[in-house]
This record gives structure tokens, C-alpha cells and sequence, in this order.
């Protein structure tokens, strides 16, 4: 095997992949100069061989650590175990990318009935070394022996109560001794054996405890949703300890190099005096905020910004640093990346380019478009503030409105009965996952910003409220009690929002989000650099403004059945579906024909100057009437009731013409383009609507740009019928009107065989936009809705389909289909022009194949249009960079 054990000041480079986040963190901060601690990383290549020797280290690995336990009693000049110097060590775990939370850390480890009496001497400190043990001994027993922490803390709660203190920091040397004594007890009376006292031992089991770390439930879930692959492994860092609990010079703290949640240049962070390792992430007192460090203790704080800028300069971006400090000396344990909301996200990446930290490409691979998307939240209404309830810490951006539930479990079976919660909790751990997941938004009455709650929820993009301490909560029981004695049971409605930190009663309204100035010119950037024009799905004027407001430029999709909906549209279609006749059709028809010329009039208006598809009527028509079993209700019940002989023909009539438009198979049935040969009159009229809105807008002085779309196309024959019907239709209005309009007629590539015949299509097509909806139904012969209720899940969970091809395109099957009809299509018509308007064209890794297949445009629902531009502009700046076809 190859080397197992890396010191930080080694100089051989090895990465991440290797020594963890963790561990290449403290080497590179050991490399540029930074106070760390000394130690030494076991390589995750230590772990996958754990696991592949079936749970056994690796030959060789004990000889190793042991050896270099010797060089860190060398270097520290203390003993492993000694009685009156020793040496202690703290053991942590530490995958690729940072997981946080989800696995184990032991501080102090080295600490027995001897050694405990070495550290009183050398630091003399009494009370301090008897602290550090009993921590030990809880950490210990809870990651490696699997006993609750809450049993330890009952012990420490008893002693608090004999000495009538509140703060654990209060706690006498004495009581802390007694506390030690009763937690090794209650190890021996859980195990049947004594707390080991060997520090070999202690140290062998500390290793094998992080590495099955990465096996435990809750690593496993945030692997799952994060899509990090289980072979990576965990490494393990052993380093020398320092001490932020030898009184009120010492502390620890987490901090960030920027605000990581608007993005803000300062420090930002958080620090408890006199305190140990997790005790500021795990929110059991409220710390203090750094900027407070500069009074208290000056010379740490100008250091602890100096380091905080030197790291900037080395990695390039914002960190999140983890320090202790001991007696006024500050000391790095770790850096890494720091997790942001979308907003500083996107404030960071832009800030840096005008810093001259980073260039425009990597600003923009630095934000993810997922971030985008959530930077689309949504707020409450600033016209309908109420009183809020309650105010606690702003911890992750955006509103959010729910019942209330109190716990993880519930969260989750609430919402699977399709309600909206948010989570209350005294504050969150990892076994909160699940529920955080479901929950809309995060509430906790503990904990600061970067808690568990706060960090997690920032993460996924939720609203979260945190250390909201004036809330007097009882979960057994569900209830919360305001500060003013309003008490709130579960399942009553909340509002929060994570921007200001208030909670409120009842449901507020919330509004559709702005974005800023430093969205806008991340977006601009990404406009540079991306090869794919993006376009909106919009069928109103409404959604067509404000998917040009995103930067859509045009619309690659208008639904104009959308049109056809609301009870006095939905009688005249029923009355164009009665008509016996096309004559008795045009009274409706004509009707239409007015409602929908003002409705392309808004739309062509709301996108003047830019390119709109319109794409004619595609479902069948049974969907605008009545299901006939409610038809045969009814008619029953206006027989019953002695309506009148017309009313009752009338309906009867009605049924007749429901059962007989029933289909077997209506997504593959009458519709589409089909309902356009057989009853050319539907579409002449949308046709003439669509010229007639342009003619009248060129006439006022508009630039009209419009390409009608003919869905479901499957043959040469039907798009030459279409065409030329369009053609003729369209010619005939505008020379009655007298005006000179450029426009298209092409086709929805959404049945595979339009694919296959691309070539003949193109022969009248003048553009082709793949609907890959139906095009992915059509290629699996899956359903979409009966798939996604009934197998789709399985078939994903099973790993019989790799992802669910709705989301994301097919690239083997559908995705071929789509290259052969943009190179057929293209053979017949060079400047045929090609884009995407099925759900996939706002999906990011969508968006990336169809960059490669060479596409013009995509289309996406007016909120993913911004998510559109940054994954374009991705996809351009990769392959510009030659990294994209790595591993296909
Ligand atoms: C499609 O099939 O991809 C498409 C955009 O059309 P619709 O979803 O309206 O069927
Ligand atoms: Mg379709």
C-alpha cells in the first residue's frame, strides 16, 4: 500500500481526494504559514481498505500511527499517557468535500486517571483538567462506545444542581472530578467494562469510530442528497490539542472571511470565552459575535483578520475557518470553503472579480445555478407586516409559511399528507435531516448562525429562523409560548422569515422576489460567454414581461390552449366542439378568433422586437368538456328535477359527443397537429388571429416577430398541409391589411419518428423545437403522469433508470433522437434553427447536452430563465476550457 500517513508540513503534494477537506486544509495553512496545531492525516485510502478488509485496519497501519504518535511527542515535546506531561490529541474525521455534522470527532483523547493529573501540573489548572476529562470521557463514549450524551449531561446536570450553578463554566474542579468519577461508572454500568485507560487502546478505537462514521445513517442521507459517492471514504486527522477552555483568554470560535449570508466583506462569525470544540456550533450557549473579539481581546482579533485575508489570497475565496484560542495565541484548525447562501454567493463571485481575486469565468462556475434559482425566494409582502410574535436570528433568507410541527417525523409525515410546515425545535442535529428536508422552513429557539440549523438550512436553500430564545417551547407537547403569553399549539399556521428573523402568527402573503445589482451582473457576464440563446414558456403577457425582465429573449413556447381556459372561454370552445358543421363552427370560432387576436396583441407587445413561437392547439378535445360520467349525473339529475325537453337534449347531446371524443390512449390520440388537418378551421382561425395581432401592431408602430409552431408532427405530409396552410392564411392578412412581416412556420419535434424524418421535415419546417416531454413518453412508451405515480420511483431507487428522465434528459435514447434531427434537419435547411421547450430546457445538466448537440436556444419557465443563462454560460466557459468531455 501506498503511504497511509501524511504530516501537515509534509512536503510531497497530495490532494483532497487523499487527506480530506480537513486535512489539505491544515497542510496548506501549515505550507503558507498560518499558527495550526501539529499533526497528521490517516489517507481515506486507509478507509476504503477498512472496508474492503470486511471492518479490519490495514496491516502495517497500528506500526505506522504509532510512529508518528512518537514524531508529534517529539516535535510537541510531551508524552503520549505521561503523568506529567502528556500529550493530547484530538481525532477527527474528514471526507473530500465537507460534510458537516454528519460524522465523529474525540477531543482530548491521550486523557486517563494518570494523565489528567499530568495536565492539572503542567497547565496548573486544576479545575481545567478535570474539565477537558469529563469531556472526554462523554465524546468517547458517545462516538465509539454508542452511549447518548444526554446521559452524561443528566450527570453534569446533578452536580450543577448540588452546587446551584446555571453555566457548566461555573462548575467547581471538585464537582467536575465527581462528574468524571460518575460518567466512567455509568461506561462500565452500560458496557460491563471499565473506561479503557490504555491511550493505545483509546486511540485505535477513536480511529476505527471515525471510519465507521462514515457508514452511520445520517452520512449516508446527506450522501444521498448531495450526490456524493459512498467509495470516497473519510480520512482521519490526529492533531496535537490546544485548549479554549483555560479561562477567559481562551476561547473558540467558527468565522467566516466574508458574511455568508449576504456576502458582505467582514468577518463574520461567532466565539464562546473559556470554551471547547463544538460547543459554538452546537448551539448550548448563545457565543458571542466576533465582531465583539475586537474589544475583548484586540490583538487575537487584528491577527484572526490578518489570517482571514491571507486565506482569501490563497484559496481565492471566501473561507470558513474553525480557531482556538489558547491564553491569546490563536490557533487555525480548520478552513475550507465557505457555505454560503445564493445571495452571497453571488455578492462573493462578483465582488472578487472587481478585487482582482478571481476572473468573469470563474466568478461564474463559482455559482452554482441551482443558487440562482433559490435567489428567486420568495419575501412577505412589506405592505402586510403584522406585529411579530417573536424575533430570532436571520439564519437563511426567504419566507416561509406552514403549521407547526416539533418534530422531525412529524415534518415529514405532515407533509407527505401534502401539508406546508416549518420545523420547530429547541435546535437541530443531524437526525433532524429528514424533517428539514420536508419542512418549508426552520425554526429553532436556540443556537446562533452558524448552528447546525442555520448552516444545513442555508444549504438547501430554506428559510430559517434561529435562537429565537424568547419562544418558550415544549415539543412533547407541542406547544410554543410567545413572550406576550400567546401560546401556539401544533398544527397552527406560521410565517417566518429568514431575512429578519421574525416569526408571525397566521399566514402573511408573500411576494415574488427582486434581485439585485450584483445578480444582474453576474448574469451579464454569463451572457458573454454562453453559446445558447435563452427563451421563456410564457402564455400570458404577464409571464411574457417578466421572463423579458429575467432576460429571456423571446418566447421558444406560448400553450395557446392556456387561452382556451375560465368558464366563458371554455362554453365557446364546448360550442366550437358541438357544431355539427363547419358552418355552425364559425359563430364560435369567430368568437375565438377575437379573444385570441388580443391575447397574442398582449403577448407580441409584451416581446416586441423579440422572436414569439406560438404553438396551436395541441390537447384532445375531450379536455374541454365534461367527463361523461358527470355528464350522465347530471342529465339523471335534470330528469329527476323535470327540466325542460331542450335542457335535456341539450345535455344529452353533450354526452353523446363526450363519449364519443372518449380515447383509450389520449396522449397518443386526437390531438396535436391531428386536430389541425381534420378540422382545418381551428387552426386557420388561431393562424389569422396571431397575423391579424401582428399586422395591427406593425401598423402602430410595433415590431412584431412571430413563428407559429405545429405540435406533434410526425410526417412529411402533415407539415406540408400545415405549411402551406399557414402560409396562405398568413399572406391573406397581411395583404389585406397592407403590411410586410417577416415570420416562421416550423415544428415541435415530439414524436420520435419526427426525428427520424427531420430531413423531410425540414423541407417546409424553417425551425424545429424539441418537446421533450412528449418525446421522452414517446421514446420510453412510459406515461408521464401514470410513471412518475406509479414506477418512475422505483425504477430510480432500483438503479434501473439512472435519474428520472423528466428532469433530466436521456442523453442515450431521447437525447440520439435529438442529435440525428438537428443533423438531418440541418443537412436539408443549413440555417434551420433548433432549440429545446419540454421541461428539460431549465434543467442545468439538460441545458449542458443541448449546448453540445449544438442547439440554437432553450426555452424555460419564466423563474429558470436566469437559471438558463448561468448554466449556458457554464457549459460554454467548460468546454472553452477543454473540460467537458472528460467522462462521457
Ligand atoms: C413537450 O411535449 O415537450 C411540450 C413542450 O409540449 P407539452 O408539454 O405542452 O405537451
Ligand atoms: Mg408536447
Amino acid at each position: 500500500m501506498a503511504k497511509s500517513i501524511y504530516f501537515f508540513d509534509d512536503p510531497e503534494p497530495v490532494g483532497r481526494e487523499l487527506l480530506g477537506g480537513k486535512g489539505a486544509g491544515l497542510a496548506e495553512m501549515t505550507k503558507i504559514g498560518l499558527p495550526v496545531p501539529y499533526g497528521f492525516t490517516i489517507t481515506t485510502e486507509v478507509c476504503r481498505e477498512y472496508y474492503r478488509l470486511g471492518g479490519k485496519l490495514p496491516e502495517g497501519l497500528r506500526e505506522d500511527v504509532i510512529q508518528s504518535m512518537h514524531k508529534l511527542e517529539e516535535r510537541t515535546g510531551r508524552k503520549f499517557g505521561d503523568t506529567n506531561n502528556p500529550l493530547l490529541v484530538s481525532v477527527r474525521s474528514g471526507a473530500r468535500v465537507s460534510m458537516p455534522g454528519m460524522m465523529d470527532t474525540i477531543l482530548n483523547l491521550g486523557l486517563n486517571d494518570e494523565s489528567v493529573l499530568g495536565l492539572a501540573k503542567l497547565t496548573n489548572n486544576e479545575r481545567f483538567a478535570w474539565d477537558s476529562y469529563r469531556r472526554f470521557i462523554t465524546m468517547f463514549a458517545d462516538v465509539v462506545l454508542g452511549i447518548s450524551k444526554d446521559e452524561f449531561e443528566k450527570v453534569l446536570d446533578e452536580v450543577k444542581e448540588k452546587e446551584h450553578v446555571k453555566y457548566d463554566a461555573e462548575v467547581s474542579a471538585e464537582g467536575l472530578k465527581d462528574v468524571a468519577a460518575k460518567s466512567k461508572e455509568l461506561v462500565k454500568q452500560v458496557t460491563g467494562k471499565p473506561f479503557p485507560m490504555d491511550v493505545w487502546e483509546q486511540l485505535f478505537m477513536a480511529i476505527e469510530a471515525v471510519f465507521k462514521s462514515w457508514n452511520n445513517q445520517r452520512a449516508i442521507l446527506y450522501r444521498q442528497l448531495n450526490n456524493i459517492p459512498d467509495e470516497w471514504g473519510t480520512a482521519v486527522n490526529i492533531v496535537q490539542m490546544v485548549f479554549g477552555n483555560m479561562g477567559d483568554d481562551s476561547g473558540t470560535g467558527v468565522a467566516f472571511t466574508r458574511n455568508p449570508a449576504t456576502g458582505e466583506k467582514e468577518l463574520y462569525g461567532e466565539y464562546l470565552t473559556n470554551a471547547q470544540g463544538e460547543d459554538v456550533v452546537a448551539g448550548i450557549r448563545t457565543p458571542k459575535a466576533i465582531k465583539e473579539m475586537a474589544n475583548e481581546w484586540p490583538n487575537t482579533y487584528a491577527e484572526l483578520t490578518r489570517v482571514a485575508s491571507l486565506l482569501e489570497k490563497n484559496y481565492k475565496d471566501m473561507q470558513d475557518m474553525e480557531f482556538t484560542v489558547e491564553k491569546g495565541k490563536l490557533y487555525m484548525l480548520q478552513t475550507r470553503s465557505g457555505k454560503r447562501t445564493a445571495q452571497a454567493a453571488v455578492r462573493v463571485a462578483v465582488d472578487m472579480v472587481h478585487e482582482g481575486l478571481i476572473d468573469k469565468e470563474t466568478a461564474l462556475l463559482r455559482v452554482s445555478p441551482e443558487d440562482v434559482n433559490h435567489l428567486l425566494h420568495k419575501r412577505i409582502d412589506p405592505n402586510s407586516k403584522g406585529q411579530p410574535i417573536a424575533v430570532g436570528l436571520a439564519a437563511s433568507p426567504g419566507a416561509a409559511v406552514g403549521t407547526l410541527v416539533f418534530s422531525a417525523d412529524e415534518a415529514v409525515a405532515e407533509a407527505a399528507a401534502g401539508k406546508n410546515v416549518i420545523l420547530c425545535r429547541p435546535e437541530t442535529t443531524p437526525d433532524d435531516l429528514h424533517g428539514m428536508v420536508a419542512a418549508q422552513g426552520i425554526l429553532t429557539t436556540r443556537g446562533g448562525m452558524t448552528s447546525h440549523a442555520a448552516v444545513i438550512a442555508r444549504g438547501m436553500g430554506k428559510p430559517a429562523v434561529t435562537g429565537t430564545e424568547a419562544l418558550k417551547l415544549d415539543s412533547e407537547n407541542g406547544v410554543v409560548q410567545t413572550p406576550g403569553g400567546t401560546i401556539i399549539r401544533r398544527g397552527e399556521v406560521v410565517t417566518i422569515d429568514g431575512s429578519t428573523g421574525e416569526v408571525f402568527l397566521g399566514a402573511l402573503p408573500l411576494v415574488e422576489p427582486e434581485v439585485g445589482a450584483h445578480f444582474e451582473e453576474l448574469l451579464s457576464w454569463a451572457d458573454e460567454f454562453r453559446k445558447l440563446g435563452v427563451k421563456a414558456n410564457a402564455d400570458t403577457p404577464e409571464d411574457a414581461a417578466l421572463s423579458r425582465k429575467f432576460g429571456a429573449e423571446g418566447i421558444g413556447l406560448t400553450r395557446t390552449e392556456h387561452m382556451f381556459l375560465g368558464p366563458e372561454r371554455t362554453q365557446i370552445v364546448q360550442d366550437m366542439i358541438m357544431a355539427e358543421t363547419t358552418e355552425e363552427r364559425q359563430e364560435p370560432l369567430q368568437r375565438l378568433l377575437e379573444l385570441q387576436r388580443s391575447d397574442f396583441i398582449g403577448i407580441l407587445k409584451a416581446m416586441d422586437g423579440l422572436p414569439v413561437t406560438i404553438r396551436l392547439l395541441d390537447p384532445p378535445l375531450h379536455e374541454f368538456l365534461p367527463q361523461p360520467e358527470d355528464l350522465a349525473k347530471e342529465l339523471d339529475e335534470a330528469k329527476k328535477k323535470g327540466a325542460s325537453d331542450t335542457e335535456i337534449a341539450k345535455l344529452e347531446r353533450l354526452l353523446r359527443r363526450a363519449i364519443q371524443l372518449q380515447e383509450h390512449n389520449p396522449m397518443m390520440g386526437f390531438r396535436g397537429c391531428r386536430l389541425g388537418i381534420v378540422y382545418p378551421e381551428i387552426y386557420e382561425m388561431q393562424v389569422r388571429a396571431v397575423a391579424e395581432a401582428a399586422a395591427q401592431l406593425k401598423k402602430d408602430g410595433y415590431n412584431p416577430r412571430f413563428q407559429i409552431m405545429h405540435p406533434l408532427v410526425g410526417t412529411e405530409a402533415e407539415m406540408k398541409f400545415l405549411a402551406d396552410m399557414t402560409h396562405r392564411v398568413v399572406n391573406e392578412v397581411l395583404s389585406a391589411n397592407g403590411v410586410q412581416l417577416d415570420y416562421k412556420v416550423g415544428t415541435m419535434v415530439e414524436v420520435p419518428r419526427a426525428a427520424l424524418v427531420a430531413g423531410d421535415l425540414a423541407k417546409y419546417a424553417e425551425f424545429f423545437s424539441f418537446g421533450t416531454n412528449d418525446l421522452t413518453q414517446l421514446t420510453f412508451g412510459y406515461s408521464r403522469d401514470d410513471a412518475e405515480g406509479k414506477f418512475l420511483g422505483t425504477y430510480v431507487q432500483k438503479g434501473i433508470l439512472p435519474e428520472d428522465p423528466f428532469v433530466s434528459l436521456d442523453k442515450s435514447g431521447v437525447g440520439r433522437l435529438i442529435k440525428l434531427g438537428v443533423t438531418e434537419g440541418r443537412a436539408t435547411r443549413p440555417e434551420l434553427e433548433v432549440g429545446i421547450c419540454g421541461e428539460h430546457g431549465g434543467d442545468p445538466k439538460s441545458i449542458e447536452f443541448c449546448h453540445e448537440v449544438g442547439l440554437n436556444y432553450v426555452s424555460a419557465s419564466p423563474y429558470r430563465v436566469p437559471l438558463a443563462r448561468l448554466a449556458a454560460a457554464q457549459i460554454a466557459i467548460k468546454e472553452k476550457r477543454g473540460e467537458i468531455f472528460k467522462d462521457k
